[in-house]
C-alpha cells in the first residue's frame, strides 16, 4: 500500500502532499483514472483509511511489489515522517528511487532533500530486520552520499548499531489531535553526574519532530560512543543492556565538547611525556656510560649552561648540586690521599678517577 502512484502522464502523485482537488480527481472518480504502482507497474486505485489517511492500493495483490506487506501502521509512520521533513524546511520524496547518477540498490520510504541538495533517507522499519541487513542497507545509502535515520516502534536489535530510534505514540488526554511521536531509545546526550563527571545519558522523551529537524539541519549527528549502558522496558520488564561502540543520535554541540576534551587530554599527555623525556635526558647526562668514561666533556658544558637558563627552578637546583659536587670532587682530588681519591666515583670532569 504505497503513498504515491504514477499517473498516465508519468507524473507522480503524492497522497500526503497533493491538494484536495488533485485527490478528488483520482479518488472514486468515474470514469476511473489510470494509476500505476511505481514499484511493480501494477494498476492501482486511490483509497482513504478509516483514520483519514490517503493512500493507493493495488487492484490485484502483487507479491513481487516492493510495497507488498506494507501495513497501515507503516503508511501512517511514513506520512508522519514526511510531515516532519516538510516542517524542517526540507523536501520529502516518498518511496524515492535512485537517480541515474546514483549507484542505487535502495528505495527510501522518505528521502529528505535539503536546500543545498544533500539527502537523508528516513526509513520506517516496522518489519523485523537483522543488524547485518541494517548495516548493509545503511552502507548502500552511504555509497550514494545519503545519511540514514531508521525508525522502529519495537525494541529492534539494530538499535545503537545503526543510526536509528524507537518511537512511541504519546496521547495526552482524550484528544487524538494532540498525539505526539516520542523517541524513547537511540538518542543520547551528555549529562553531569553527582561528582561533576560527564557521562552519556539516553533520552527517553525527545519529540520526534524536533529530532528530525535537528538531524536534517545539523544540530544532531549520528555518533559512535565507546560504551553505553542502556536501560529500557520490554513488555513490562525492565531490561539492562551494555553496548560497545554504540551508534546514537547526539547533539552536535556535545560531540564538539567531547572532541575539545579529548584534544586537551592529548595535549596534557604530550606535555607530561616531554617533561619525562627531559628528566630522563638529565639523568643520562649525569650517569657514566657503560665504558666507565665520563660524558661531562668540555664540549657539552656549554649545553649545560644553556639548559640551566631554560630550566624550571627545580631543575636549576639539580644542576647546582651537580656543579657543587663536581667542584668538591676536583678540590678533594688534589688534597686527599690517593686511596680516598679512588673511592670518588662522581663526575669530576677531566680529573675523573676510575673506581677500583
Ligand atoms: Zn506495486
Amino acid at each position: 500500500m504505497p503513498l504515491t502512484s504514477r499517473l498516465a502522464t508519468g507524473e507522480v502523485l503524492d497522497s500526503t502532499t497533493c491538494s484536495d482537488e488533485d485527490w478528488e480527481r483520482v479518488h472514486r472518480a468515474r470514469p476511473r483514472v489510470e494509476l500505476t504502482c511505481r514499484g511493480c507497474d501494477g494498476s492501482m486505485h486511490a483509497k482513504r483509511s478509516r483514520r483519514g489517511l490517503r493512500f493507493f492500493a493495488h487492484d490485484q495483490l502483487r507479491e513481487d511489489c516492493p510495497s507488498a506487506g506494507e501495513t497501515a501502521e507503516h503508511l501512517l509512520l511514513k506520512a508522519t515522517i514526511a510531515g516532519f521533513v516538510r516542517d524542517a524546511g526540507w523536501q520529502p520524496i516518498i518511496e524515492a528511487t535512485p537517480t541515474t547518477d546514483d549507484v542505487g540498490g535502495w528505495r527510501a520510504d522518505v528521502l529528505a532533500v535539503g536546500p543545498a541538495g544533500d539527502r537523508v533517507a528516513l526509513e520506517a522499519q516496522l518489519a523485523p530486520m537483522t543488524t547485518a541487513v541494517g548495516e548493509q542497507r545503511t552502507a548502500t545509502y552511504a555509497a550514494d552520499g545519503i545519511r540514514t535515520l531508521w525508525f522502529t516502534t519495537k525494541n529492534a536489535p539494530w538499535l545503537y548499531e545503526i543510526p536509528g530510534v524507537k518511537v512511541v505514540q504519546e496521547t495526552s488526554g482524550n484528544d487524538s489531535e494532540s498525539e505526539r511521536l516520542i523517541a524513547t531509545r537511540g538518542c543520547v546526550q551528555l549529562d553531569r553526574g553527582s561528582g561533576g563527571e560527564l557521562h552519556w545519558l539516553i533520552r527517553t522523551d525527545l519529540d520526534a519532530a524536533r529530532l528530525v529537524d535537528g538531524y536534517l539541519n545539523g544540530r544532531s549527528v549520528a555518533h559512535r560512543i565507546g560504551h553505553l549502558w542502556d536501560t529500557y522496558v520490554a513488555g513490562s520488564q525492565p531490561r539492562y543492556d551494555s553496548h560497545t561502540d554504540a551508534v546514537a543520535i547526539v547533539p552536535s554541540a556535545h560531540v564538539d565538547e567531547i572532541e575539545r576534551r579529548r584534544l586537551l587530554r592529548e595535549r596534557e599527555r604530550r606535555r607530561r611525556q616531554a617533561e619525562q623525556d627531559r628528566w630522563a635526558a638529565q639523568r643520562d647526562y649525569r650517569e657514566p656510560d657503560a665504558g666507565g668514561g665520563c660524558r661531562c666533556s668540555r664540549a657539552n658544558k656549554g649545553q649545560w649552561r644553556r639548559r640551566r637558563r631554560l630550566r624550571a627552578p627545580s631543575a636549576l637546583m639539580r644542576h647546582c648540586i651537580i656543579w657543587v659536587e663536581t667542584f668538591m670532587t676536583s678540590a678533594a682530588s688534589s688534597t686527599v690521599r690517593p686511596r680516598l681519591r679512588r673511592r670518588i666515583t662522581a663526575c669530576s670532569g677531566t680529573n675523573r678517577t676510575e673506581p677500583k
